[in-house]
């Protein structure tokens, strides 16, 4: 979902698969599903607290702000100069344990094949996630935007892509965080938290997901 492929526009993606978290994995023995928050390299720790601290206090998943991993190179688009996202949620989704989502941080400007821009990119009900603090720092029409409202945004975009992960789709209510939108004064009319429809289903999906998780595995029993 997301971006039909030609569309030139920038903003909050989804890369659909086929991969249920914890479903059909042994349970990994932590209690709860939990989201491990990592800057791909250099990135302001406020923006790391700040996008931790809403995992944590909105989503109620408990946030755990990992070391910094190498910047991702391997992602680099030199003939763009941008960072292509899908391949920063493939490297992202390497090994992660089945009771946990990874949300990369990164100061690199995002981009997919078709489309100009992506302020995040989330795969659907999978287990990556990564937000681009780039253009948040500035209005569309040029010019430094404020930083609180750059953190603002980041919160926002932290939300939706991470609410993508427990398998919400984009929503149409005004003002939902869970929109779809292409541009950052569209971005900055939303609330910064969802609507009461999609809050009952990220509700409804971690307690799905966190009974999954802590499944205690079947074993035969003696005899
Ligand atoms: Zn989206
Ligand atoms: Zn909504």
């Amino acid at each position: 979902m997301g971006y039909a492929a030609g569309r030139q526009a920038g903003g909050l993606g989804t890369i659909p698969t086929n991969r249920v978290i914890g479903m059909d994995e042994q349970a990994c023995g932590l209690p709860a599903l939990s989201v491990e928050v990592i800057p791909l390299g250099k990135v302001s720790q406020t923006a790391v607290a700040v996008a931790a601290g809403n995992v944590q206090a909105l989503l109620r998943l408990e946030a755990l702000v990992m070391p910094s991993w190498p910047e991702p190179d391997y992602a680099l688009l030199p003939l763009r100069g941008q960072y292509d996202a899908e391949a920063i949620l493939a490297r992202l989704a390497q090994g992660t344990p089945a009771c946990r989502l990874r949300l990369g941080l990164t100061a690199h400007d995002l981009c997919l094949s078709f489309v100009s821009h992506v302020y995040g990119q989330a795969q659907l009900g999978g287990c990556a996630a990564v937000v681009s603090l780039h253009r948040l720092q500035f209005f569309s029409e040029g010019g430094a935007a404020p930083r609180a409202l750059a953190l603002e945004r980041l919160a926002k975009i932290t939300l939706h892509e991470m609410a993508h992960l427990l398998a919400l789709t984009h929503c149409h209510r005004p003002g939902c965080v869970m929109r779809s939108v292409t541009d950052l004064e569209e971005l900055d009319r939303l609330a910064a938290e969802p609507c009461p429809a999609c809050q009952a289903r990220i509700a409804s999906r971690k307690r799905l997901l966190e009974q999954a998780s802590s499944r205690v595995p079947e074993f035969p029993g003696p005899g």
